[in-house]
């Protein structure tokens, strides 16, 4: 007797396949048979006409604070993800000690845009080191598989107190030790990996930038060293590879040291648009020389939302906003159509730090359904001049549609071109995965969150600007080839032995909404969300967690302990 039929669906099994009819007989949790299957089962899902591919595993998420208080985990939970992996950027909560919480939250207040007081509302602190922490986690019942890895920031700030913040100064070798000691003992209890960030896009709340911003090579070879005696466990880097040359020569030293795999962030700026090809030969460059090292790379360009509502919009520096801007939102409708008040906002100037999300060149109307692949010509300014307006009219009109609630879209990596061909060659790189999509974070200004649904729809069926991907390809992608970056070898297939977490979807009614802002995290946080629609069920270890977007109540997930054999 199984527990559950998925009968007839049109399997897109993860391993690159060509897709093909076939049921799913899941039991115990576990993938039991393929195929055509006649032994009876409990439950029976039809799945005529649906896609069922294994569930999303996706490598990039912060949901560090969120996972202490949040079952579900949205948005991930409604965009068919199954894993989620947290702890990157090197930042997150363990370990800490007792009185070093307040600077942990400033940190991912600054760099991820998290709220401070939700977080300090919302985690309860019943850990000091990493493995307490992953005990803390473990304790909490959840809809997903949850995946912890160590930050760096974390544990420098653990190790070397306040110096650990202070860019003049660097640990003794008995603190690198003992970072790397602490490493090997986390993933020995359980962590993924060990990840940092090396990006001046990094500052904490407090303006400083991320602590372990400017570790040296002493560092970070002497924790990798450490980190190696685990036997296990990935990297995962964020660099803004200002000496590429040094800086790659680093990160392989790294690799080589501890014998670990590594993956590292590649997108295309606007500033040297062209780097991130140099980018993708040095990753093969060090696989040829047998240095197990991945790109990740985003589904779409990583970029702003503007709004009324948001972070940033491009009047949020006008001297005219700071009259509204603690209104409520109707209120600051009915204000904003008000002429004079209008005619001086217009008249101000954005101060110079914020001048890129003010212009109207590269900011875009997101649109309902959103448009992630505007053209040129789509542009608020080439859409000003065609209406014979000024742009920043425009922008101010465009945010008060939809009761100020509309959302303005301004690119900021992978767009340099005004279309996503870079996206599309770093996707089909042997030695990329995707990822970066960073759900749980930035609530106020990106919700990228969606990348996986984005990855198979725009990909796979939507695309109109350009070639699509194999959706067979786009499947294994984000499944087989995700789950293999962080050792997980249990899921990301339709096989037998396989964990049972699967998603159901209606290839026709797949779609992305509009993302939208709520105030539901702890002392009523702002955040960013964006559901989707066509996924007619997830599953977790075989039970059904979502259907049609909405929670059943099963809370199935697990924190997962280490790497996980096939
Ligand atoms: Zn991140």
């Amino acid at each position: 007797m199984l527990d559950l039929i998925v009968r007839g669906g049109t399997l897109i099994d993860g391993t690159g396949a060509p897709r093909a009819t076939a049921d799913v007989g899941i039991r115990g949790g576990r993938i039991a048979a393929v195929g055509r299957i006649d032994e009876p089962a409990r439950r029976t899902l039809d799945a005529d006409g649906l896609w069922v591919t294994p569930g999303w595993v996706d490598v990039h998420t912060h949901y560090d604070g969120q996972v202490t208080w949040d079952s579900l985990l949205t948005p991930s939970c409604w965009h068919g993800v199954t894993t989620v992996v947290m702890g990157n950027c090197g930042v997150g909560f363990a370990p800490v000690r007792p009185g070093s919480h307040e600077y942990l939250i400033k940190l991912m207040e600054g760099v991820e845009d998290i709220p401070g007081t939700a977080l300090a509302e919302g985690i309860k602190w019943e850990w000091e080191s990493f493995p307490e922490y992953l005990d803390a986690v473990e304790r909490i019942p959840h809809a997903l598989d949850v995946g912890a890895q160590v930050p760096h920031a974390a544990l420098r700030f653990y190790v070397m107190g306040e110096r650990g913040a202070d860019h003049s100064v660097h640990p003794t070798p008995e603190e690198i030790d003992t970072m790397g000691r602490l490493v090997r003992d986390a993933v020995r209890a359980g962590a993924l990996g060990f990840t940092t960030s090396r990006t001046r896009n990094h500052r904490a709340s407090d303006g400083r930038f991320t602590p372990s911003l400017t570790a040296t090579a002493e560092e970070l070879v002497g924790i990798s060293r450490r980190f190696g005696e685990a036997g296990s466990g990935v990297f995962e880097i964020v660099s803004d590879f200002p000496d590429p040359e040094a800086e790659w020569e680093l990160l392989r030293e790294m690799v080589a040291a501890s014998g670990r795999p590594m993956s590292v962030s590649i997108a295309q700026s606007d500033i040297s648009p062209d780097a991130w090809r140099a980018s993708l030969r040095k990753l093969e460059e060090a696989n040829a020389a047998g240095l197990p090292m991945r790109g990740q790379v985003a589904a779409r360009a990583i970029g702003t939302l503007l709004g009324l509502e948001a972070t940033l919009h491009p009047f949020i520096s006008h001297p005219s906003w700071a009259e509204i801007a603690a209104l409520p939102l109707a209120e600051k409708v009915a204000r904003l159509r008000d002429p004079e008040l209008r005619r001086r906002l217009l008249s101000e100037q954005s101060a110079p730090g914020l001048r890129m999300f003010a212009d109207p060149e590269r900011i875009f109307a997101l649109g309902d359904p959103p448009d992630y692949e505007p053209p040129r010509e789509k542009s608020v300014a080439a859409e000003a001049q065609r209406r014979g307006m000024s742009p920043d009219e425009l922008l101010l009109d465009l945010m008060l549609a939809n009761g100020g609630r509309a959302l303005l879209y301004r690119p900021l990596l992978n767009y340099s071109a005004f279309d996503l061909g870079a996206i599309r060659e770093m996707l089909v790189h042997p030695f990329t995965v995707p990822g970066l999509g960073d759900a749980g974070a930035h609530c106020g200004l990106i919700c990228d969150g969606s990348f996986p649904t984005y990855l198979l729809l725009h990909w796979g069926t939507a695309r109109t600007r350009g070639e699509k991907l194999p959706v067979e390809e786009l499947v294994k992608r984000q499944t087989a080839d995700t789950a293999s970056l962080v050792g997980l070898h249990d899921r990301g297939a339709l096989l037998p032995g396989r964990k049972a977490d699967l998603n159901l979807i209606d290839p026709d009614g797949l779609a992305i909404a509009h993302p939208e802002i709520v105030y539901d995290l702890p002392a009523g946080g702002k955040r960013l969300v964006q559901r989707a629609r066509g996924y007619r069920a997830t599953l977790v270890s075989g039970e059904v967690v979502l259907e049609n977007g909405e929670p059943t109540g099963a809370l199935p997930g697990k924190l997962v302990r280490g790497p996980q054999r096939a």
